[in-house]
């Protein structure tokens, strides 16, 4: 499997991968989005937004600084991430064009890592490492 550092863990809608389920997981572990299409589960080759022209075509490295900014899919996936999930790939995005994103993996390590060290998953809501319920007030900022 294809190695990636923690800065190509930030998917290019704004996602970071490592608190993914897919990346979490002991099995079929998803390398993340930037990895390669070989190493990843099904749904993640089909994402239309690593699959957008514009994406591949101008190789922007995130949404952000699409000429589409922000298209329909991605408004339709930052929606569903709110409401299921509680946190917004269009609020990353913009954190990402604000601070740059060194600042960015900074926070996020602050918000999703567990007192015992481990990583909350944002799907699951809990720590993968002890199973404690991740903080609500915590997650949504
Ligand atoms: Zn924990």
């Amino acid at each position: 499997m294809q190695v990636l550092n923690k800065y190509s863990l930030i998917a290019p809608c704004g996602i970071n991968c490592s608190i993914c389920m897919a990346y979490l997981r002991e099995k079929n572990k998803c390398p993340g989005c930037r990895g390669v299409d070989a190493d990843k589960p099904i749904t993640r080759i089909k994402c239309k937004i690593k699959t957008c022209l514009n994406f591949q075509k101008s190789k922007v490295k995130f949404c952000f600084k699409c000429k589409d900014f922000p298209c329909n899919v991605l408004e339709h996936l930052d929606k569903r991430y709110r409401v299921k999930y509680n946190m917004s790939p269009i609020d990353n995005l913009m954190q990402i064009k604000k601070s740059g994103i060194k600042e960015f993996l900074i926070s996020e390590e602050e918000k999703w890592t567990c007192r015992c060290g481990g990583t909350i998953c944002v799907h699951k809501g809990y720590c993968y490492s002890c199973g404690r319920k991740a903080n609500k007030r915590t997650i949504g900022g």
